[in-house]
């Protein structure tokens, strides 16, 4: 579409937008009919297929800091849309890819594009089209995938007595974010653990294709597991009881947060130094936890932790219920894909979702950090 270049500046890109989509983002596409350089791409889908198809936009300033890497970017941006077709069981095929760019940085151009296509790689995943445009920096992909007729994990699946499961483990995405946003102060080393679940999440598409016939419901925690759960729970029309002591916490998350270690909470601390309260800092992960507990890091600690696993968001992990006659084969997955899958609960007849802490007690919304990346 060229109207706003014809009606408005045209594109002061050093190279023409041509070049530049030729350049970084052409190329062969065995998989398509017909990709990138005709007014639209030609897709034949595999007979017995249906077409999974996922749109997932990243915004500078709202989904990622504006001086962030290229390189992740570019995976990043993808590997959110590729974690759209894990959670619905479905084989990723083709993307498209809207970019808006502020100007044709080359050197940004070449690194995000070598991030997007390694990963892209990774999943034989072909990119077929899209759009290029001036303006704020902000990336759009379209991935499209194949899932045979009829299986594909839907978020409406969950049946009473379903054990509830989750891959890998939560929270170091949120911990990382917390860090990046100055509300704890993570130690160089337990950040740089972290920081990949933020920057470089693993969409769990093998996981995804084994769940198949397999689990009734999924969905991928990109906005923190209470959240998540709540939308299959929602979809559903089911209740839900999970176990706060089962939860997988990561490595990372429990030792920085362990009562030993240095983690210390420079803005709460500047906050106070300056006499303002925490209410007035709406967005704050720090604000949410209890301010009656002030100077007490450990409580402020074990806060952060339940925070993180439970509310937390940009883990990327699946979510996903199945039959109880299925353990043995979901264990059987875990062990084939080396990747921890853990049951957290049970589907119930109820609504909404019980927190049970480790005393069997049911934690209250506030105890459960619920809403508190808001
Ligand atoms: P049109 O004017 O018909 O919309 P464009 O000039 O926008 O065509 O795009 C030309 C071709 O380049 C199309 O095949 C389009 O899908 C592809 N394309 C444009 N931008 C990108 C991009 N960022 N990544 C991949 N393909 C792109
Ligand atoms: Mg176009």
């Amino acid at each position: 579409m060229c109207l706003a270049s014809c009606m408005v500046t045209p594109l002061k890109y050093r190279m023409s937008e041509f070049d530049l989509i030729q350049r970084y983002f052409t190329r062969a596409t065995p998989g398509a009919v017909l990709g990138v350089g005709d007014d639209a791409a030609l897709l034949r889908i595999s007979s017995g297929m249906e077409l999974a198809v996922s749109t997932d936009m990243l915004v500078s300033g709202t989904h990622f800091f504006p001086d962030a890497d290229p390189f992740m970017l570019g995976h990043k941006a993808l590997a959110v849309n590729l974690s759209d077709m894990a959670a619905m069981g479905a084989q990723p095929r083709w993307a498209m890819l809207a970019l808006s760019l502020p100007d044709a940085d080359e050197a940004w151009l070449q690194k995000f594009s070598e991030g997007f296509f390694a990963l892209a790689d990774q999943h034989g995943v072909e990119l077929v089209g899209g759009d290029t445009t001036r303006g704020p920096l902000n990336l759009c992909i379209t991935i499209m995938g194949e899932v045979p007729q009829g299986i594909a994990l839907r978020r409406s699946g969950a049946q009473m007595g379903d054990d509830i499961w989750v891959s890998g483990s939560l929270g170091d995405a949120a911990l990382a974010l917390a860090h990046l946003q100055g509300d704890v102060q993570l130690t160089v080393e337990d950040f740089a653990a972290c920081a990949p679940s933020l920057h470089r999440p693993v969409p769990r598409i093998a996981l995804g294709l084994a769940l198949r016939g397999v689990a009734h419901s999924a969905i991928d925690v990109s906005d923190g597991l209470l959240d998540d759960l709540g939308h299959i729970l929602e979809c559903s029309n089911a209740g839900a009881e999970i176990q706060l002591d089962a939860l997988p916490v990561s490595g990372v998350l429990r030792t920085c947060s362990g009562k030993n270690q240095i983690m210390s909470f420079p803005r709460r601390r500047e906050n106070e130094a300056r006499g303002r309260s925490f209410e007035e800092r709406p967005s704050s992960l720090i604000n949410a936890l209890d301010s009656r507990l002030r100077g007490n890091d450990d409580f402020l600690k074990e806060k952060l932790l339940q925070c993180c696993v439970l509310a937390g968001g940009d883990d990327y992990e699946l979510c996903f219920t199945a039959p109880v006659a299925q353990r043995a084969v979901i264990e059987k997955i875990s062990t084939q894909l080396d990747l921890p899958l853990t049951r957290i609960g049970t589907i119930t007849s109820g609504q909404g979702c019980t927190v049970r802490a480790a005393d069997g007690s049911v934690m209250t919304m506030e105890e459960q950090g619920y809403d508190h990346f808001r």
